[in-house]
């Protein structure tokens, strides 16, 4: 049975800005799996969000991001803020495995008052994946979270579209990363807004840290990406990188350019919405009988699929 079916919704709402972190995880829950009855729970929330600090944490897998994150968690709550921490996974299915892995990674931080974690595998779907995160997004800013944090596995196009949703992205590197800075070239070094060259305990940090004042030097934003060495296992500069964060999110603020984005946001997810109705009108169960009959024929027989677009459509 459906877990939030127990409570009224009334009760969500109240659970929800009453700060109740099992309520929060069962919601959670509810919107990885799609349940119908949490849709409006989110709607009903949208108006209570609190702005949250969201820093997006990216890198090659082993550099160090889950290192560098419980650092970082454990300095904001030291300072007094609560912080949600959500771990995008692409490769991890659901098995049980994700909540024994968050309290290994976050040893330092796991159970602590206000800090919540959290990993979300995302079931090989890119667009539910974005879709997800926009209305875990709302229960985290509603529930008050002062800092969200969005830390990915790896570095393909999930970690692309999470780095948009982030505020502010840390792109963690090592000094070993050459290939990976060549494979990334296309990609995220141009979202990242900090770059941390992580493991700098170990030889060629200064070597890549000129390689990558190089590849930003190239960067037209009025933003210099600011490179930061860091030794996340000693705390090493985890200040500075946290200083570096809080002056992105500051230019961004006086800029103007996080309402910009926000606003950006706000239309992406109507455009979503709007494409998953139209995808879930076009493909009912009559309309793919009208493709499965098309199908049945020829190759050289078929209608074009944008001919056939416009039938599905009368
Ligand atoms: P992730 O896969 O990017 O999340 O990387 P992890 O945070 O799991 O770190 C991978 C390995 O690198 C672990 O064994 C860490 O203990 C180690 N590590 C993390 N930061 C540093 C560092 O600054 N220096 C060194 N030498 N090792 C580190």
């Amino acid at each position: 049975m459906d877990k939030l079916l127990i409570f009224s919704k009334k009760d969500l709402l109240s659970s929800i800005l009453n700060k109740d972190f099992s309520v929060l995880a069962k919601s959670i829950t509810a919107i990885e799996n799609q349940s119908s009855n949490y849709q409006k729970l989110i709607n009903d929330l949208y108006v209570h969000r609190k702005k949250s600090h969201k820093i997006g944490i990216t890198g090659p897998p082993g550099s160090g991001k889950s290192t560098i994150t419980s650092k970082i968690v454990t300095k904001y709550l030291n300072e007094n803020n609560s912080v949600a921490v959500i771990c995008v996974d692409p490769s991890s299915s659901f098995n049980g495995g994700a909540i024994l892995g968050d309290r290994i990674r976050m040893q330092e931080v796991y159970g602590h008052k206000n800090v919540f974690i959290r990993s979300l595998a995302t079931r090989g779907s890119l667009g539910g994946m974005t879709n997800s995160i926009a209305d875990i997004e709302v229960l985290l800013e509603a529930f008050g979270f002062d800092v969200i944090i969005y830390e990915t596995v790896g570095v393909g196009q999930i970690e692309i579209d999470v780095a948009n949703y982030a505020d502010s992205l840390v792109l963690v590197l090592t000094p070993e990363s050459g290939d990976d800075i060549q494979m990334m070239k296309a990609g995220l070094i141009e979202f990242a807004s900090i770059i941390a060259i992580n493991k700098s305990d170990r030889p060629g940090a200064s070597k890549m840290k000129l390689v990558l004042e190089q590849v930003v030097s190239f960067n037209d934003s009025d933003w210099a990406i600011p490179i930061v060495e860091t030794v996340a296992l000693q705390n090493k500069n985890i200040d500075t990188l946290c200083a570096n964060i809080s002056k992105h999110y500051s230019f961004l603020v006086e800029g103007n350019l996080l309402d910009k984005k926000n606003n950006q946001k706000y239309l992406q997810s109507i455009i979503r919405i709007i494409k998953d109705d139209s995808l879930k009108k076009s493909l009912n169960s009559k309309s793919m009988e009208i493709i499965n009959n098309e199908l049945l024929k020829p190759v050289n027989k078929r209608i074009s699929p944008s001919d056939m677009f416009l039938r599905l459509k009368k």
